[in-house]
């Protein structure tokens, strides 16, 4: 097995294993391959897990801001240093084309890692209050132990994302990765001891849909961070309220795309084609109801089709390859009955629609897809697909498409392609969702607020936003005088 890992968990800053736990099987999507044979966490992993982490805590929450953000800042180097072996693995474990995982996944960890570890220092300050002769003053202080769990298609991006801003903060991280895609973030585990974090701050708990809800209520967890579906979020929220714990929630979405007729028609495909094609799919934010103002719906549709037909789908370690496999089996099927159901509900399919011939028989392909003529009704129109299929609408007016845009529980993400700015604005303040792009799609460095709205979650990753949602306030109250009572 190419990729099987020492032991499946890592924690107090070794491999760990215990053959008591379910098995988790590693598939490479692309052919079938059983690359790694892990283990799901036993109660005794989840105790070790936890013990680790408390012991660790307290004297990392002692350490200044400055010299936590310098081990972030060192395991940064170290990811980009071996970008190239964790991106291979990346795409072992997500089937996801290198093409892709060279730019966007291990590089987009790091990037939080340096980030958080820069500004660490200047942005857990309090503030001083005055009160006249008395006065207060407030300190960020950490949760505790932080509970991060990763969805599949970012498996390592997701374990950073959660850990810089967890870890920066004074908070000790146990992640449990999607059991879907186990194996990036026990690199991530390694790279961090190997940059000087202490052992039991960044611990790896493999574990399935039994082992989640363990470390959920599990009493010594202060906060979960959680990427997931808006099903699974609805449980984990619901279990943490059950004991007050903080939570943060990135879900799911079914996102709009405006294009007007103004808009630079072929910047506007590139962002419907990457708001829908890029991991196959297979991300959360994705534009994957493309609204199209009828003056330019021929012009549009017709390139639209021309260039999804050229995507190359292939082996997804092939550098030249464009557009991989789905991450299993059961993720295609369910796609495959979305299609179906696009076509019996009447939408119309402009391209793609079924598995492609060019590829390994046991691999998860899925053709890039295109139905135009989709209404707001259909259920391709109004449920996740998580998978390479786009949806194209038509509309007439400004007021029409924004009412439409909106109405979903969904509230992820938008975006709007015009040459008009004052409309573009307009129709930004009006979208209801927590991210909106503006003649682009899907970009999200991580300087900026990542999150949703609506159903689609609560509290932001990346940019100084994610240290609130890994502090607390400790407000402290300074008598300068006698304490006097009426009494
Ligand atoms: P999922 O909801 O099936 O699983 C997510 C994680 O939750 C997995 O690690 C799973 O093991 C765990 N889990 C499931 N039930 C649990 C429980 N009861 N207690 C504790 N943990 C539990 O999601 P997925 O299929 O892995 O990923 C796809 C979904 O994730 C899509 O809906 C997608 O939109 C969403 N997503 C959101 C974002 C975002 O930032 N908003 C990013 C990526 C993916």
């Amino acid at each position: 097995m190419r990729a099987q890992p020492k032991a499946s968990h890592f924690i107090d800053g070794e491999y760990v294993e215990d053959t008591a736990g379910n098995v988790i099987e590693c598939v490479y999507p692309a052919t079938g391959e059983v690359v790694a044979r892990l283990h799901s966490a036993t109660p005794a992993i989840v105790e070790k897990a936890i013990a680790s982490a408390k012991a660790a805590q307290k004297d990392w929450a002692k350490m200044s801001p400055t010299a936590r953000g310098r081990i972030l800042y060192r395991a940064s180097q170290i990811i980009r240093e071996r970008n190239r072996e964790l991106s291979e693995l990346e795409t072992l474990d997500t089937g996801k084309p290198i093409q892709e995982t060279i730019v966007a996944d291990s590089t987009s960890g790091a990037d939080a890692m340096e980030f958080f570890g820069g500004v660490a220092p200047a942005a857990l300050n309090g503030e001083q209050i005055p009160l006249g002769g008395d006065w207060a003053y407030t300190k960020r202080i950490p949760l505790g132990i932080v509970l991060g769990i990763g969805a599949w298609n970012y498996p390592q991006q997701i374990a950073c994302w959660k850990a810089a801003p967890a870890l920066v903060a004074g908070n000790a991280f146990i992640f449990k990765p999607s059991e879907v895609t186990p194996l990036g973030a026990l690199k991530i585990a390694e790279i961090l001891i190997e940059a000087g974090l202490p052992k039991g701050l960044f611990n790896v708990v493999q574990g399935d849909r039994d082992a989640g809800p363990l470390l959920v209520n599990h009493p010594e967890i202060a906060k979960v961070s959680l990427t997931g579906s808006v099903p699974t979020g609805r449980k984990v929220a619901g279990a943490a309220a059950g004991q007050l714990k903080h939570v943060t929630m990135e879900l799911g979405g079914k996102s709009p795309m405006i294009v007007f007729d103004d808009a630079d028609v072929e910047s506007a495909i590139s962002g419907a084609m990457l708001g829908n094609f890029y991991s196959a799919g297979q991300v959360c934010s994705n534009g994957t109801r493309v609204f199209v103002q009828t003056g330019i719906k021929d012009r549009f549709l017709s390139r639209l089709k021309t260039r999804t037909e050229a995507i190359r789908m292939g082996e997804p370690l092939d550098e030249a390859t464009q557009m991989g496999p789905l991450v299993n089996r059961s993720q295609r099927e369910k796609v495959l009955g979305y299609i179906e159901k696009g076509k019996a509900e009447g939408a119309r399919l402009l391209t793609g629609g079924g598995i492609p011939n060019d590829v390994s028989s046991e691999g998860c392909f899925v053709q890039p897809t295109v139905f135009a003529d989709v209404t707001d009704g259909m259920t391709i129109a109004r449920e996740e697909i998580f998978g390479p299929v786009m949806c194209v609408l038509d509309f007439d007016h400004e007021d029409e498409v924004v009412a439409r845009a909106n109405a979903t529980e969904f509230g992820l993400a938008g975006g709007v392609f015009t040459a008009d700015m004052a409309r573009a604005h307009r129709v930004v303040d009006a979208l209801e969702a927590g991210t909106v792009w503006i003649n682009t799609y899907n970009l999200c460095p991580v300087e900026i607020p990542f999150g949703g709205v609506k159903q689609s979650g609560f509290g932001r990753e990346n940019s100084l936003a994610a240290l609130n949602h890994y502090t607390e306030l400790k407000t402290v109250y300074v008598a300068m005088g006698k304490c006097e009572a009426p009494y």
